[in-house]
């Protein structure tokens, strides 16, 4: 009854007219893939990857005990597209090896993609372990980058990707208002974009992502932080690259169909989101979500944005 409920209950995303946004996961390691495969995820949209490095602050996890669990995320998927993050430390996730311990706004320091090259040994090892991983695997594996700034950030992954002899299509994540901006350039270096909403958000109405007071400014209805995703995701279809959305917003059905009308070609959520998703975008056409987007970015708040969205789509 409840799958009755949810309609399109199983099988890929797609709006009514047969647009496909493939719904992939989030996961933080081997023990989400249970709850992403029974959810009928179509892969691994993001693999955040810091958990790895947790367990020792001091030193970066050998490159063996990489290795397996990199093969078990891929074993999980096959035939699937898994994207892997490399390593996020600082700001809200430090790590004594790599953060600085005296920044004066850790979310504006040394963190992300920047940390690891200042330290390009634990990127090429890690990027090292994932060529190992996937090695003779049936997997799309794709690699991208946190905290990607510009194109000049862009080129130094992609180049230690190479030199890792990575297999793999390389990403840049878009977290940065500068980076929403300069795609295009961006798309120069690397072959896809995965909107990183919570921190894109953070950064763009620079409102730290851990102040539950500002919890108004982190709001991904923002008509803001729409315009930059519309202007990502039109570069990215301008270069006839990918550009999925991996942040908080990908889980509300409704700014689901929104991100869809903007262009935005995969969505990536917890689990536990996703039923949910794939049935409120199996409601909808591709039209109807571009409706919504145009009258969501029309609006000069969050709140306006959502109540204008979910009228386009509930009086169609
Ligand atoms: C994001 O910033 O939206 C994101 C997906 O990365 P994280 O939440 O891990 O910073
Ligand atoms: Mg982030």
């Amino acid at each position: 009854e409840r799958r009755a409920a949810l309609g399109a209950s199983s099988g890929p995303g797609a709006t009514s007219d047969g647009h496909k946004v493939p719904l992939l996961a989030n996961i933080g390691g081997p023990g989400d893939l249970a709850a992403a495969l029974e959810a009928g995820a179509e892969g691994v949209g993001l693999f955040r990857t810091e958990f790895l490095f947790l367990d020792d602050s001091a030193a970066a996890p050998p490159k063996e005990k990489q290795i397996e669990t990199y093969r078990q995320v891929l074993t999980a998927f096959p035939e699937s597209r898994v994207v892997v993050r490399v390593l996020d430390a600082g700001a809200d996730k430090p790590l004594d090896f790599l953060t600085p311990a005296d920044e004066p706004n850790p979310a504006l320091g040394v963190r992300g993609l920047r940390s690891l090259l200042e330290h390009p040994h634990v990127l090429a090892a890690q990027l090292e372990a994932l060529a190992e991983a996937a090695r003779g695997l049936p997997v799309y594996l794709e690699v991208m980058a946190p905290m990607v700034a510009d194109r000049q950030d862009a080129r130094a992954f992609a180049d230690a990707c190479r030199r890792a002899g990575l297999r793999a299509k390389f990403g840049a994540m878009v977290e940065i208002p500068s980076a929403a901006l300069r795609a295009r350039s961006i798309l120069q270096e690397v072959e896809f974009l995965s909107l990183g909403t919570n921190d894109l958000a953070q950064y763009t109405f620079a409102a730290d992502r851990q102040v539950g007071a500002l919890a108004r400014l982190q709001d991904p209805w923002q008509p803001a932080l729409l315009d930059l995703v519309a202007l990502a995701a039109e570069a990215a279809k301008a270069e006839g690259k990918s550009c999925g959305v991996c942040g908080e917003a990908a889980a509300d059905p409704l700014l689901a169909c929104v991100l869809t009308g903007l262009g935005v070609t995969s969505l990536s959520m917890g689990a536990a989101s996703i039923a949910y998703v794939r049935a409120t975008l199996a409601k909808h056409t591709l039209a109807q979500c571009e409706r919504a987007a145009a009258a969501a970015r029309a609006a000069d708040s969050a709140q306006d944005a959502r109540r204008a969205a979910q009228a386009v789509l509930s009086g169609e």
